[in-house]
Protein backbone atom coordinates (compact mmCIF):
# COMPACT_ATOMS: atom_id res chain seq x y z
CA UNK A 1 0.00 0.00 0.00
CA UNK A 2 1.38 3.53 -0.78
CA UNK A 3 0.66 6.43 1.47
CA UNK A 4 0.13 9.83 -0.18
CA UNK A 5 1.59 12.84 0.70
CA UNK A 6 -0.85 16.18 1.63
CA UNK A 7 0.57 17.61 -2.26
CA UNK A 8 -0.52 14.45 -3.38
CA UNK A 9 -3.89 14.20 -1.40
CA UNK A 10 -5.20 18.14 -2.84
CA UNK A 11 -4.48 16.63 -6.31
CA UNK A 12 -7.17 13.67 -6.26
CA UNK A 13 -9.41 15.67 -4.02
CA UNK A 14 -9.83 18.52 -6.17
CA UNK A 15 -10.01 16.33 -9.44
CA UNK A 16 -13.16 15.54 -9.37
CA UNK A 17 -14.12 17.12 -13.01
CA UNK A 18 -10.89 16.00 -14.26
CA UNK A 19 -12.07 12.72 -15.84
CA UNK A 20 -15.31 14.18 -17.82
CA UNK A 21 -16.00 12.07 -20.83
CA UNK A 22 -15.64 14.03 -24.58
CA UNK A 23 -18.93 15.22 -25.19
CA UNK A 24 -21.58 13.08 -27.52
CA UNK A 25 -20.70 12.69 -30.52
CA UNK A 26 -23.86 12.77 -33.30
CA UNK A 27 -24.65 9.51 -35.36
CA UNK A 28 -27.34 8.12 -37.10
CA UNK A 29 -27.47 5.09 -34.73
CA UNK A 30 -30.81 4.67 -32.23
CA UNK A 31 -30.50 6.01 -29.19
CA UNK A 32 -30.14 3.16 -26.21
CA UNK A 33 -32.32 4.04 -23.09
CA UNK A 34 -30.34 4.60 -20.51
CA UNK A 35 -32.99 4.29 -17.04
CA UNK A 36 -30.75 5.49 -14.13
CA UNK A 37 -33.11 4.92 -10.72
CA UNK A 38 -31.84 7.21 -7.66
CA UNK A 39 -31.04 11.02 -7.97
CA UNK A 40 -28.66 11.26 -5.46
CA UNK A 41 -24.92 11.31 -6.01
CA UNK A 42 -24.21 7.87 -7.57
CA UNK A 43 -27.78 8.55 -9.44
CA UNK A 44 -26.95 11.91 -11.26
CA UNK A 45 -23.39 11.22 -11.52
CA UNK A 46 -23.86 8.40 -13.70
CA UNK A 47 -26.90 10.10 -15.81
CA UNK A 48 -24.80 13.18 -16.63
CA UNK A 49 -21.50 11.58 -17.54
CA UNK A 50 -23.59 9.06 -19.60
CA UNK A 51 -25.74 12.16 -21.26
CA UNK A 52 -21.98 13.65 -22.05
CA UNK A 53 -20.74 9.77 -23.51
CA UNK A 54 -19.61 9.73 -27.05
CA UNK A 55 -22.54 7.07 -26.97
CA UNK A 56 -25.79 7.60 -28.84
CA UNK A 57 -28.19 7.25 -25.62
CA UNK A 58 -31.73 8.58 -24.16
CA UNK A 59 -31.04 9.08 -20.19
CA UNK A 60 -34.23 9.13 -17.76
CA UNK A 61 -33.42 9.66 -14.36
CA UNK A 62 -36.39 8.54 -11.81
CA UNK A 63 -36.38 10.32 -8.46
CA UNK A 64 -39.19 10.71 -6.40
CA UNK A 65 -37.84 14.09 -4.65
CA UNK A 66 -38.03 17.75 -6.39
CA UNK A 67 -34.33 18.35 -4.87
CA UNK A 68 -31.94 17.13 -2.95
CA UNK A 69 -30.34 17.74 0.15
CA UNK A 70 -26.97 16.82 0.90
CA UNK A 71 -25.93 14.92 4.11
CA UNK A 72 -22.82 15.90 3.67
CA UNK A 73 -22.03 18.99 5.43
CA UNK A 74 -25.78 18.55 6.92
CA UNK A 75 -23.74 18.08 10.38
CA UNK A 76 -22.27 21.97 10.01
CA UNK A 77 -25.99 23.12 9.70
CA UNK A 78 -26.62 21.47 13.34
CA UNK A 79 -24.08 23.82 14.58
CA UNK A 80 -25.31 26.60 13.09
CA UNK A 81 -22.57 26.89 10.60
CA UNK A 82 -24.04 26.93 7.26
CA UNK A 83 -27.68 27.46 6.35
CA UNK A 84 -30.09 24.57 5.11
CA UNK A 85 -30.81 26.19 1.84
CA UNK A 86 -27.26 25.76 0.77
CA UNK A 87 -27.29 22.03 1.43
CA UNK A 88 -30.19 22.13 -1.60
CA UNK A 89 -29.55 21.19 -4.90
CA UNK A 90 -32.03 21.23 -8.12
CA UNK A 91 -32.31 18.64 -10.77
CA UNK A 92 -32.39 21.95 -13.58
CA UNK A 93 -28.78 21.70 -14.66
CA UNK A 94 -29.03 18.07 -15.38
CA UNK A 95 -32.31 18.52 -17.59
CA UNK A 96 -31.36 21.61 -19.13
CA UNK A 97 -27.63 21.43 -19.92
CA UNK A 98 -27.00 17.52 -20.53
CA UNK A 99 -30.61 16.62 -21.77
CA UNK A 100 -31.21 14.16 -19.28
CA UNK A 101 -35.35 13.42 -18.87
CA UNK A 102 -36.22 14.13 -15.09
CA UNK A 103 -39.07 11.86 -13.72
CA UNK A 104 -40.23 13.02 -10.19
CA UNK A 105 -41.91 9.24 -9.16
CA UNK A 106 -40.54 6.34 -7.46
CA UNK A 107 -39.27 3.22 -9.32
CA UNK A 108 -41.47 0.87 -7.59
CA UNK A 109 -40.64 -2.53 -9.84
CA UNK A 110 -38.08 -3.74 -12.05
CA UNK A 111 -38.89 -6.36 -14.77
CA UNK A 112 -35.40 -7.54 -15.92
CA UNK A 113 -37.03 -9.88 -18.46
CA UNK A 114 -39.07 -7.59 -20.12
CA UNK A 115 -36.72 -4.77 -19.17
CA UNK A 116 -39.03 -2.41 -17.83
CA UNK A 117 -39.21 -0.14 -14.52
CA UNK A 118 -42.54 0.35 -13.02
CA UNK A 119 -43.24 4.09 -11.43
CA UNK A 120 -45.36 4.33 -8.27
CA UNK A 121 -47.90 6.76 -10.77
CA UNK A 122 -48.07 2.77 -12.22
CA UNK A 123 -46.38 3.91 -15.61
CA UNK A 124 -43.89 1.47 -17.55
CA UNK A 125 -40.48 2.89 -18.31
CA UNK A 126 -38.34 0.49 -20.80
CA UNK A 127 -34.71 0.57 -20.85
CA UNK A 128 -31.85 -0.54 -22.78
CA UNK A 129 -29.33 -0.40 -19.96
CA UNK A 130 -30.34 0.17 -15.94
CA UNK A 131 -28.54 1.61 -13.28
CA UNK A 132 -30.01 1.30 -9.85
CA UNK A 133 -28.88 3.92 -7.18
CA UNK A 134 -30.91 4.06 -4.03
CA UNK A 135 -28.82 5.01 -1.15
CA UNK A 136 -29.27 3.11 2.43
CA UNK A 137 -32.76 1.86 4.05
CA UNK A 138 -32.52 1.69 7.66
CA UNK A 139 -33.12 -2.03 9.80
CA UNK A 140 -35.70 -1.15 11.84
CA UNK A 141 -36.23 -3.29 14.46
CA UNK A 142 -32.29 -4.19 14.92
CA UNK A 143 -32.61 -2.19 17.89
CA UNK A 144 -36.13 -2.87 19.71
CA UNK A 145 -38.75 -0.14 19.93
CA UNK A 146 -36.74 1.79 16.81
CA UNK A 147 -39.22 1.84 14.08
CA UNK A 148 -39.95 4.48 11.17
CA UNK A 149 -42.51 5.78 14.32
CA UNK A 150 -39.87 6.27 16.44
CA UNK A 151 -37.93 8.67 14.33
CA UNK A 152 -39.92 11.36 14.54
CA UNK A 153 -39.00 11.35 18.47
CA UNK A 154 -35.37 10.20 18.41
CA UNK A 155 -33.99 11.27 14.32
CA UNK A 156 -31.68 9.22 12.68
CA UNK A 157 -31.08 12.48 10.12
CA UNK A 158 -28.93 9.94 8.65
CA UNK A 159 -30.84 10.58 5.32
CA UNK A 160 -31.08 14.59 4.97
CA UNK A 161 -34.26 17.18 4.81
CA UNK A 162 -36.88 16.55 7.57
CA UNK A 163 -34.97 14.44 9.90
CA UNK A 164 -32.04 17.03 9.99
CA UNK A 165 -34.08 20.02 10.47
CA UNK A 166 -36.32 17.91 13.29
CA UNK A 167 -32.85 17.57 15.27
CA UNK A 168 -31.68 20.95 14.90
CA UNK A 169 -34.97 21.83 16.16
CA UNK A 170 -34.33 19.39 19.13
CA UNK A 171 -30.90 20.94 19.64
CA UNK A 172 -32.23 24.37 20.07
CA UNK A 173 -34.88 23.41 22.33
CA UNK A 174 -32.79 20.81 24.45
CA UNK A 175 -32.15 22.70 28.39
CA UNK A 176 -28.38 23.72 29.22
CA UNK A 177 -26.66 20.50 30.87
CA UNK A 178 -29.00 18.13 29.14
CA UNK A 179 -27.31 14.92 27.74
CA UNK A 180 -27.22 14.11 23.63
CA UNK A 181 -26.85 10.94 23.30
CA UNK A 182 -25.60 9.85 19.84
CA UNK A 183 -26.00 5.80 18.95
CA UNK A 184 -23.39 5.06 16.80
CA UNK A 185 -24.30 2.08 13.81
CA UNK A 186 -22.16 -1.41 13.36
CA UNK A 187 -19.88 -1.42 10.09
CA UNK A 188 -20.31 -1.06 7.17
CA UNK A 189 -22.36 2.25 7.30
CA UNK A 190 -22.75 5.61 5.46
CA UNK A 191 -19.88 7.54 5.26
CA UNK A 192 -17.63 6.14 8.33
CA UNK A 193 -16.55 9.47 10.01
CA UNK A 194 -20.10 10.98 10.28
CA UNK A 195 -21.33 10.31 13.68
CA UNK A 196 -18.11 11.64 15.16
CA UNK A 197 -17.82 14.34 12.65
CA UNK A 198 -22.04 15.19 14.41
CA UNK A 199 -20.66 14.92 18.10
CA UNK A 200 -17.97 17.34 17.22
CA UNK A 201 -19.94 19.66 15.49
CA UNK A 202 -22.71 19.57 17.54
CA UNK A 203 -20.43 20.08 21.14
CA UNK A 204 -19.34 23.26 19.06
CA UNK A 205 -22.67 24.51 19.22
CA UNK A 206 -23.04 23.24 23.24
CA UNK A 207 -20.01 25.50 23.64
CA UNK A 208 -21.74 28.58 22.10
CA UNK A 209 -25.03 27.77 23.61
CA UNK A 210 -25.34 25.69 26.34
CA UNK A 211 -21.79 24.91 27.45
CA UNK A 212 -23.15 22.58 30.29
CA UNK A 213 -24.64 20.24 28.11
CA UNK A 214 -22.85 16.88 27.46
CA UNK A 215 -22.66 14.60 24.43
CA UNK A 216 -22.69 10.66 25.08
CA UNK A 217 -21.85 8.17 21.74
CA UNK A 218 -23.25 5.08 22.58
CA UNK A 219 -21.21 3.03 19.66
CA UNK A 220 -22.49 -0.47 18.28
CA UNK A 221 -18.43 -0.82 17.51
CA UNK A 222 -15.16 -1.06 19.40
CA UNK A 223 -13.29 1.23 17.36
CA UNK A 224 -13.90 3.58 14.61
CA UNK A 225 -12.51 5.74 11.46
CA UNK A 226 -9.82 8.20 12.68
CA UNK A 227 -10.75 7.68 16.30
CA UNK A 228 -6.98 9.28 17.27
CA UNK A 229 -7.61 12.44 15.59
CA UNK A 230 -11.11 12.45 16.39
CA UNK A 231 -10.40 12.10 20.36
CA UNK A 232 -7.29 14.53 20.12
CA UNK A 233 -9.96 17.20 18.64
CA UNK A 234 -12.18 16.39 21.43
CA UNK A 235 -9.60 16.92 24.38
CA UNK A 236 -8.55 20.63 22.65
CA UNK A 237 -11.84 21.96 21.50
CA UNK A 238 -14.09 20.33 23.89
CA UNK A 239 -12.96 19.11 27.18
CA UNK A 240 -14.90 17.00 29.14
CA UNK A 241 -18.23 17.10 26.88
CA UNK A 242 -17.61 14.61 24.97
CA UNK A 243 -17.88 10.95 26.07
CA UNK A 244 -17.05 7.54 23.73
CA UNK A 245 -18.46 4.35 25.06
CA UNK A 246 -17.81 1.14 22.91
CA UNK A 247 -19.76 -1.85 22.77
CA UNK A 248 -17.37 -3.91 24.86
CA UNK A 249 -18.11 -1.76 27.60
CA UNK A 250 -21.54 -1.35 27.29
CA UNK A 251 -22.64 -5.08 25.83
CA UNK A 252 -24.01 -2.93 22.97
CA UNK A 253 -26.85 -1.26 22.28
CA UNK A 254 -29.97 -3.48 22.41
CA UNK A 255 -33.37 -1.00 23.14
CA UNK A 256 -34.91 2.36 22.81
CA UNK A 257 -37.93 3.58 25.15
CA UNK A 258 -39.19 6.19 22.50
CA UNK A 259 -41.74 7.80 25.39
CA UNK A 260 -39.34 7.81 27.96
CA UNK A 261 -36.35 9.56 25.38
CA UNK A 262 -33.61 6.64 26.66
CA UNK A 263 -31.32 3.97 24.84
CA UNK A 264 -30.84 0.53 26.37
CA UNK A 265 -28.04 -0.88 26.42
CA UNK A 266 -26.89 -4.38 27.77
CA UNK A 267 -26.05 -3.26 31.27
CA UNK A 268 -27.23 0.38 31.69
CA UNK A 269 -30.08 2.63 30.71
CA UNK A 270 -29.29 6.13 29.39
CA UNK A 271 -31.81 8.89 29.33
CA UNK A 272 -31.37 11.50 26.62
CA UNK A 273 -32.26 15.26 26.03
CA UNK A 274 -32.05 14.85 22.60
CA UNK A 275 -31.07 11.50 21.56
CA UNK A 276 -29.94 11.14 17.59
CA UNK A 277 -29.79 7.33 16.93
CA UNK A 278 -28.36 6.16 13.68
CA UNK A 279 -29.53 2.29 13.21
CA UNK A 280 -27.89 -0.39 10.99
CA UNK A 281 -27.95 0.02 7.71
CA UNK A 282 -28.83 -2.03 4.38
CA UNK A 283 -29.38 -1.24 0.55
CA UNK A 284 -32.36 1.04 -0.29
CA UNK A 285 -35.13 -1.00 -0.22
CA UNK A 286 -35.60 -1.11 -3.62
CA UNK A 287 -32.35 -2.90 -4.39
CA UNK A 288 -33.88 -5.43 -1.78
CA UNK A 289 -36.75 -5.99 -3.39
CA UNK A 290 -35.28 -6.45 -7.05
CA UNK A 291 -32.71 -8.88 -5.67
CA UNK A 292 -29.80 -7.02 -6.49
CA UNK A 293 -29.20 -7.50 -2.35
CA UNK A 294 -27.74 -10.60 -1.20
CA UNK A 295 -27.68 -11.90 2.54
CA UNK A 296 -24.99 -8.65 3.76
CA UNK A 297 -28.02 -6.42 3.02
CA UNK A 298 -25.90 -5.52 0.46
CA UNK A 299 -25.38 -5.72 -3.40
CA UNK A 300 -22.47 -7.25 -4.90
CA UNK A 301 -21.37 -5.55 -8.24
CA UNK A 302 -18.33 -6.75 -10.45
CA UNK A 303 -15.80 -4.07 -10.10
CA UNK A 304 -14.86 -3.34 -13.41
CA UNK A 305 -18.31 -2.12 -14.44
CA UNK A 306 -20.74 -2.12 -11.44
CA UNK A 307 -22.51 -4.74 -12.62
CA UNK A 308 -25.21 -6.94 -10.64
CA UNK A 309 -23.25 -9.97 -9.95
CA UNK A 310 -27.16 -11.21 -8.95
CA UNK A 311 -28.90 -9.65 -11.99
CA UNK A 312 -26.87 -9.21 -15.09
CA UNK A 313 -27.62 -5.94 -17.46
CA UNK A 314 -28.37 -4.33 -13.72
CA UNK A 315 -25.69 -1.76 -12.09
CA UNK A 316 -25.63 -1.06 -8.56
CA UNK A 317 -23.52 2.28 -8.14
CA UNK A 318 -23.52 4.54 -4.23
CA UNK A 319 -24.26 3.24 -0.74
CA UNK A 320 -26.32 0.47 -2.07
CA UNK A 321 -23.01 -1.57 -3.52
CA UNK A 322 -20.92 -3.63 -1.78
CA UNK A 323 -17.81 -2.63 -3.39
CA UNK A 324 -15.17 -4.68 -1.26
CA UNK A 325 -12.88 -2.10 0.51
CA UNK A 326 -14.56 1.24 -0.21
CA UNK A 327 -15.88 3.14 2.02
CA UNK A 328 -19.92 4.35 1.70
CA UNK A 329 -19.60 7.94 1.01
CA UNK A 330 -20.62 10.58 -1.58
CA UNK A 331 -17.57 10.90 -3.13
CA UNK A 332 -16.84 7.20 -3.37
CA UNK A 333 -20.16 7.19 -5.11
CA UNK A 334 -19.45 9.79 -7.40
CA UNK A 335 -15.82 7.52 -8.34
CA UNK A 336 -18.47 4.56 -8.77
CA UNK A 337 -20.96 5.97 -11.20
CA UNK A 338 -17.90 7.36 -13.22
CA UNK A 339 -16.53 3.44 -13.66
CA UNK A 340 -19.84 2.80 -14.33
CA UNK A 341 -21.12 5.55 -16.67
CA UNK A 342 -17.80 4.50 -18.83
CA UNK A 343 -18.05 0.62 -18.87
CA UNK A 344 -21.63 1.58 -20.89
CA UNK A 345 -20.63 3.59 -22.50
CA UNK A 346 -17.91 1.25 -23.66
CA UNK A 347 -20.18 -1.28 -24.24
CA UNK A 348 -22.52 0.76 -26.14
CA UNK A 349 -19.68 2.05 -28.50
CA UNK A 350 -17.46 -0.89 -29.16
CA UNK A 351 -14.61 1.05 -27.52
CA UNK A 352 -11.90 0.02 -25.24
CA UNK A 353 -11.79 -0.57 -21.81
CA UNK A 354 -9.51 0.60 -19.20
CA UNK A 355 -8.88 -0.67 -15.34
CA UNK A 356 -10.60 1.27 -13.21
CA UNK A 357 -9.71 4.45 -11.03
CA UNK A 358 -11.44 4.41 -7.93
CA UNK A 359 -11.05 7.25 -5.24
CA UNK A 360 -12.47 8.18 -1.91
CA UNK A 361 -11.39 12.07 -0.37
CA UNK A 362 -13.34 13.32 2.80
CA UNK A 363 -12.73 16.62 4.73
CA UNK A 364 -13.96 16.13 8.19
CA UNK A 365 -14.60 19.63 10.19
CA UNK A 366 -14.45 19.46 14.00
CA UNK A 367 -14.56 22.86 14.86
CA UNK A 368 -14.70 26.35 12.60
CA UNK A 369 -11.30 26.66 12.50
CA UNK A 370 -10.23 23.09 12.24
CA UNK A 371 -10.67 19.95 9.37
CA UNK A 372 -8.82 17.10 8.64
CA UNK A 373 -8.76 15.22 5.62
CA UNK A 374 -8.09 11.74 4.39
CA UNK A 375 -8.01 10.44 0.82
CA UNK A 376 -7.77 6.45 -0.67
CA UNK A 377 -6.99 4.91 -3.68
CA UNK A 378 -8.62 1.74 -4.67
CA UNK A 379 -7.12 -0.61 -7.39
CA UNK A 380 -10.09 -3.03 -8.99
CA UNK A 381 -8.06 -5.06 -10.95
CA UNK A 382 -8.36 -8.76 -9.39
CA UNK A 383 -12.37 -9.41 -9.18
CA UNK A 384 -12.27 -7.22 -5.46
CA UNK A 385 -11.53 -3.72 -4.55
CA UNK A 386 -8.38 -3.33 -2.48
CA UNK A 387 -7.23 -0.44 -0.47
CA UNK A 388 -3.50 0.59 -2.67
CA UNK A 389 -3.04 4.35 -1.99
CA UNK A 390 -4.03 5.71 2.05
CA UNK A 391 -3.32 9.21 3.30
CA UNK A 392 -5.00 10.48 6.45
CA UNK A 393 -4.25 13.79 8.33
CA UNK A 394 -2.21 13.37 12.11
CA UNK A 395 -2.49 14.28 15.48
CA UNK A 396 -0.02 17.24 16.10
CA UNK A 397 -0.61 19.01 12.58
CA UNK A 398 -0.04 23.19 12.97
CA UNK A 399 -3.07 25.08 13.24
CA UNK A 400 -2.65 26.40 9.52
CA UNK A 401 -2.89 23.52 8.36
CA UNK A 402 -5.83 22.81 9.64
CA UNK A 403 -7.42 26.32 9.27
CA UNK A 404 -6.58 25.72 5.37
CA UNK A 405 -8.35 22.40 5.06
CA UNK A 406 -11.70 23.82 5.85
CA UNK A 407 -11.41 26.64 3.00
CA UNK A 408 -10.35 23.27 1.13
CA UNK A 409 -13.58 21.90 2.11
CA UNK A 410 -15.79 25.09 1.22
CA UNK A 411 -14.08 25.27 -2.49
CA UNK A 412 -14.72 21.00 -2.22
CA UNK A 413 -18.41 21.30 -1.44
CA UNK A 414 -19.01 23.63 -4.34
CA UNK A 415 -16.86 22.01 -7.16
CA UNK A 416 -18.32 18.67 -6.39
CA UNK A 417 -22.09 19.63 -6.14
CA UNK A 418 -21.58 21.08 -9.38
CA UNK A 419 -19.83 18.45 -10.77
CA UNK A 420 -22.88 15.78 -9.65
CA UNK A 421 -25.74 18.52 -10.43
CA UNK A 422 -24.21 19.87 -13.09
C1 LIG B 1 -24.10 13.21 8.33
C2 LIG B 1 -23.44 12.74 7.05
C3 LIG B 1 -22.28 13.36 6.60
C4 LIG B 1 -21.66 12.92 5.43
N1 LIG B 1 -20.52 13.56 5.02
C5 LIG B 1 -19.89 13.13 3.90
C6 LIG B 1 -18.71 13.79 3.44
O1 LIG B 1 -18.21 14.73 4.07
N2 LIG B 1 -18.13 13.34 2.31
C7 LIG B 1 -18.64 12.30 1.59
O2 LIG B 1 -18.07 11.95 0.55
N3 LIG B 1 -19.78 11.66 2.00
C8 LIG B 1 -20.41 12.05 3.12
N4 LIG B 1 -21.58 11.42 3.52
C9 LIG B 1 -22.08 10.24 2.78
C10 LIG B 1 -22.92 10.59 1.54
O3 LIG B 1 -23.97 11.47 1.85
C11 LIG B 1 -23.50 9.30 0.93
O4 LIG B 1 -22.50 8.32 0.88
C12 LIG B 1 -24.02 9.55 -0.50
O5 LIG B 1 -25.12 10.42 -0.42
C13 LIG B 1 -24.41 8.25 -1.17
O6 LIG B 1 -24.94 8.51 -2.45
P1 LIG B 1 -26.05 7.53 -3.10
O7 LIG B 1 -26.32 8.08 -4.46
O8 LIG B 1 -25.65 6.13 -2.94
O9 LIG B 1 -27.32 7.73 -2.16
P2 LIG B 1 -28.20 9.03 -1.92
O10 LIG B 1 -27.36 10.24 -2.09
O11 LIG B 1 -28.89 8.82 -0.61
O12 LIG B 1 -29.24 9.02 -3.08
C14 LIG B 1 -30.21 8.00 -3.21
C15 LIG B 1 -31.38 8.61 -3.97
O13 LIG B 1 -32.21 7.54 -4.43
C16 LIG B 1 -33.55 7.95 -4.31
N5 LIG B 1 -34.38 6.72 -4.28
C17 LIG B 1 -34.42 5.76 -3.33
N6 LIG B 1 -35.30 4.81 -3.67
C18 LIG B 1 -35.82 5.16 -4.87
C19 LIG B 1 -36.80 4.59 -5.75
N7 LIG B 1 -37.42 3.44 -5.43
N8 LIG B 1 -37.08 5.24 -6.91
C20 LIG B 1 -36.44 6.38 -7.23
N9 LIG B 1 -35.53 6.97 -6.45
C21 LIG B 1 -35.23 6.37 -5.28
C22 LIG B 1 -33.60 8.76 -3.02
O14 LIG B 1 -34.71 9.64 -2.99
C23 LIG B 1 -32.25 9.50 -3.09
O15 LIG B 1 -32.37 10.78 -3.68
C24 LIG B 1 -22.22 11.85 4.70
C25 LIG B 1 -23.40 11.23 5.15
C26 LIG B 1 -24.00 11.65 6.32
C27 LIG B 1 -25.26 10.99 6.78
Amino acid sequence: MNCWTRREFGCIAGATCLTALTPRAVTGQAKARIVVIGGGVGGATVAKYLAMSTATVDVTLIEPKQHYTTCFFSSLYLAGLRSFESLIHGYEGLAQRYGISIVHDSAAIIDPVAKTVGLESGARLPYDRLVVAPGIAFKYGAIEGYDEAATQTLPHAWTAGPQTMLLRQQLESMEDGGVFVLVAPPNPFRCPPGPYERASLVAYYFKQYKPRAKILILDAKDNFFGQELFQDAWSRHYPGMIEWLPAQFTGGIKAVDVKGRSVKTAGDTFRAAVANVIPPQMAGQLAQDAGLADQSGWCPIDPMTFESKLQPGIHVVGDAASAGEMSKSAFASNSQAKVCAFAIAASLTGSERFPPHLFNACFTIVAPDDAMSSAIGYQAATGAIKISDFFLSKVGEDAETRRRLVREADGWYAAFTKDVFG
